[in-house]
């Protein structure tokens, strides 16, 4: 299955990843940031798998990120 991996820390809440894949994302009405929706915290990092529908997607959201902060692991 591939991954999402988010450095949210850096996230500047521009939205982009929301609009590529609103399943996976969200925009935290408590600190502004993008959220990935039901991923697990290791770290400083949130991973999320997601199936191979879901993956165009978000690869799309990860090239578009504007402070590179969304990785793609297949
Ligand atoms: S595209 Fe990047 S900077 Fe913009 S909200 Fe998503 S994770 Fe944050």
């Amino acid at each position: 299955m591939p991954k999402i991996v988010h450095y949210r820390e850096n996230c500047i809440g521009c939205n982009s990843c929301v609009e590529h894949a609103p399943k996976q994302w969200k925009i935290s009405p408590e600190d502004g940031k993008s959220v990935l929706i039901g991923s697990k915290k290791k770290k400083d990092v949130h991973i999320l798998e997601i199936s191979t529908v879901e993956l165009e997607n978000n690869e799309l959201a990860a090239k578009d990120c504007p402070v590179g902060i969304i990785k793609i692991i297949r």
